[in-house]
């Protein structure tokens, strides 16, 4: 006799489509040559195969409302009204190029602001609010996707951010401004888009409070009870759903919520289940996220069987199953992937395999593991083979790990006497100029590189290729009087694939493609095993450098916990232990760069800031390894090689004791946006080495000029001493073109050569 009906359902699919069709018709409208029409045809139709994809699967509900042409968090601010005032779309119906206009900018006013969308790569657009903001339902966009999803036929479940999360994500210009504030008005008009949403016959709504995983004080969580005692009437029943950390520490003031249901991440913070058990209301249903919508792997369906199933005695029809997260972090598909190991490929799953296991999962509560017999056999057989593999595990690794602790994550000496030995090796002038590593990945670069893949050119022409363009490089650092040179990078498509390509236990698909904002997507690599590295990775382009030129070349590598960060890793161990491996790796690197004769080099780590966990009780821990890890990679300098590191984008001032204790020699960062601001934290924090805070954004083509650049020289210099201060644009240049670059770095190194007349 068949049970109980297990309910499956997804907190949201990618939008850009299995290959990438949204990107492609974004660009194109963007350069005028496609036309609205055509960018709303592709929209339904992704949208159409979304949900085709979540009925065949078996869902209870297909997701709705997940859609968006750019960003889910700006079309919130859409939804109410609420997009920033400065660009004067106050009563005015938007039009399509109005939306766009918010993401990108216009003529008269930059983009709104983005940022990581919590620990993910995904981008969301800062909502902007002040005492100028008014609420406004605007919702003919939203309603117009729901009516979609409804003549569909399928039950729809719409996808909303929840109030209190809304506010947390945005930010106010205006100082000393409350947003907590607009909450009552900006409630007020949820209240008008649910009753909307029970007119159509929605049951359920799935409302994001992802702010709920993260460390809130106690105004904060009061608001949630402020919140949803304002939108308790005359609305469809509310999922609250949580992802990415427990939330298990505030479950006194979330079950005292008036909501039906709440969704927890059991893939992050698995621990939090038997607290919710306890504590669930009774006529609450538990939405378990037991398919982990961050990574890549096939899930172990037995062993997430033997979780649910206890559950599902207690709770019966109130228990959910549901992918841990969103999909969106996730590739769409693996039916393209004609290139990936075949032994590897059974491992994996991207989010058409995920509902597959959903599926499963499903038909094994409601009638039976009898009934899906095959699947999870498919499914063990999957998880033992990449269990026992061979491809996986290797010896040599592991016995090389087992003996880190002999290693030395520190020098030889302390940074003063390295100081000494590099500054006679190196014999540079004060505030020496640099630059962070590429040069203009040009066309042609590009073009050679993608004939070598095709293997339309030989490995010999693209290698002269790739000479002529690093002997470029070097003739025009020479020319610019650059002190410090680079080889620019020419051969490296991207900085973590170019070594995941030459390290063991990395695999690339074709097409696992995920969204990083907008049009943008990125394609992480996968790392499946024990990495190592089996041949020298860098040694080659850095000898030919340096053979060029009498000025030290820097070799230039990526560090090991951006290496992790930037792809998806293992789940079947912690992510220190491949964070070690990597550094291992690295440092064999390190070695052979120096034995090659190069006296400096650069260690970049720009992701070791976002690898920060959610909540702050965690971060100890996450950078106590991350930092012997960047460490393990570099101790193998002798003290007379100069060690670089390099990072962008970041906050700096609650990490600067990890940033300190990381020891490089010299440490380049962005700081031209913030006026040099940043780096009062590096002053007041007396950081004791060398730094070269980013004097122009390259971000813009805008050639900065002498004066600008000096001004923030001097700024620079009443916090850092001179003979610790280095001159350097903000980051890599690989975006820009030639003659703006050229024309940058002749007004940079101006700069420092005016400065040093005056010091
Ligand atoms: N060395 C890299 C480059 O110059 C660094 C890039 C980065 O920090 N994101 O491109
Ligand atoms: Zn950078």
């Amino acid at each position: 006799m068949d049970r109980i009906m297990a309910i499956a359902h997804i907190l949201g699919y990618p939008r850009i489509g299995e290959k990438r069709e949204l990107k492609f018709t974004l660009e194109s409208f963007w350069k005028n040559e496609s036309s609205e029409l055509v960018l709303h045809q592709t929209g339904c139709e992704l949208r159409k195969t979304n949900w085709q994809k979540q009925q065949d699967a078996g869902l209870e509900f297909i997701s709705a409302g997940d859609f968006s042409y750019y960003d889910h968090v700006l079309d919130h601010s859409v939804l109410f009204s609420a997009t920033p005032t400065r660009f004067g779309f106050k009563g005015k119906a938007l039009t399509q190029q109005d939306y766009f206009a918010l993401a990108r900018g216009n003529a008269d006013q930059p983009a709104q602001e983005m940022t990581k969308w919590f620990d993910t790569n995904y981008h969301y657009l800062v909502p902007e609010f002040g005492p100028e903001t008014e609420f406004l339902i605007n919702a003919h966009e939203f309603l117009s996707q729901i009516d979609e999803a409804i003549a569909t036929g399928a039950k729809v479940k719409p996808n909303l951010l929840g109030p209190v999360s809304f506010l947390y994500l945005g930010k106010s210009r205006a100082a000393d401004f409350d947003r907590l504030s607009l909450l009552p008005a900006l409630c007020a008009e949820y209240a008008v888009l649910l009753n909307e949403l029970t007119y159509r016959g929605i049951e359920w709504v799935q409302i994001d409070e992802p702010a709920l995983g993260l460390d809130l004080d106690q105004q904060w969580l009061d608001a949630y009870k402020d919140a949803y005692a304002r939108i308790r009437n005359n609305r469809p029943k509310l999922l609250l759903t949580t992802y990415f950390e427990s939330v298990a520490r505030y479950a006194p003031n979330i079950t005292a919520l008036p909501v039906d249901g709440i969704h927890i991440d059991l893939v992050r913070a698995p621990e939090q289940l038997g607290v919710w058990l306890a504590v669930l209301p009774s006529h609450w249903v538990l939405s378990a996220g037991v398919i982990d919508g961050r990574n890549i792997w096939r899930n172990d369906l037995e062993n997430t069987l033997e979780t649910l199933i206890p559950v599902e005695k207690k709770l019966a029809d109130r228990l959910w199953i549901a992918p841990s997260c969103s999909l969106v972090h996730v590739p769409v598909t693996l039916t393209h992937e004609q290139n990936l190991d075949a032994e590897i490929k059974p491992w994996l799953a991207f989010s058409d395999e995920k509902l597959q296991e959903l599926n499963v999962l499903q038909q094994a509560l409601t009638h039976g593991k009898e009934s899906v017999k095959e699947s999870l056999a498919a499914s063990s057989n999957a998880i033992l083979s990449r269990r026992l593999s061979t491809r996986v595990h290797d010896k040599k690794v592991s016995e090389r790990l087992s003996k880190i602790n002999t290693i030395s994550p520190e020098r030889t000496s302390s940074f003063v006497q390295r100081s000494t030995l590099q500054k006679q090796r190196l014999n540079l002038p004060l505030l020496p100029t640099t630059t962070i590593g590429s040069f203009p990945q040009t066309t042609d670069i590009r073009a050679s590189r993608s004939a070598f893949r095709r293997s339309e050119i030989s490995a010999s022409d693209y290698q002269a290729i790739i000479q002529k363009n690093i002997r470029n490089a070097i003739e025009q650092q020479l020319q610019l009087d650059i002190d410090v040179l680079v080889h620019g990078e020419a051969e490296r498509n991207d900085m973590v694939e170019y070594f995941g390509e030459q390290l063991a236990g990395y695999t690339f698909s074709q097409n696992g493609w995920v969204q990083s904002y907008g049009s943008r997507c990125v394609k992480p690599p996968i790392i499946y095993g024990d990495v190592y590295r089996p041949a020298a990775m860098t040694v080659e382009e850095a000898r030919y450098a340096q053979s060029l030129t009498t000025r030290p070349v820097k070799g230039m590598l990526t560090g090991p916990v951006t290496m992790l960060q930037w792809s998806f890793v293992r789940d079947d161990q912690p992510r220190d232990q491949t964070a070690l491996q990597l550094a291992l790796a690295i440092r064999d690197e390190v070695d052979d760069l120096q034995k090659a004769g190069i006296a400096i080099i650069q260690i970049d780590e720009p992701a070791l800031r976002e690898g920060l966990p959610l909540q702050a009780g965690k971060w100890a821990d996450y950078l106590a390894w991350a930092v012997r890890a960047f460490k393990l990679s570099a101790s193998v300098a002798d003290d007379s090689t100069q060690i670089h590191t390099h990072m962008c984008y970041a906050e700096f001032n609650d990490i600067l004791p990890s940033i300190a204790n990381m020891d490089a020699d010299v440490i380049t960062i962005e700081t031209s946006r913030s006026a040099m601001e940043l780096l009062d934290g590096f002053g007041e924090f007396k950081y004791p080495n060398e730094i070269g805070p980013g004097v122009y954004d390259i971000h813009s083509p805008r050639v900065p000029s002498v004066e600008a650049m000096e001004k923030l020289m001097e700024r620079a210099l009443q916090v850092i001493p001179a003979d610790r201060l280095w001159v350097n644009p903000d980051c890599g240049l690989k975006t820009r073109g030639w003659p703006e670059t050229i024309e940058a770095l002749k007004n940079m190194v101006q700069t420092a050569k005016n400065l040093r007349l005056k010091l």
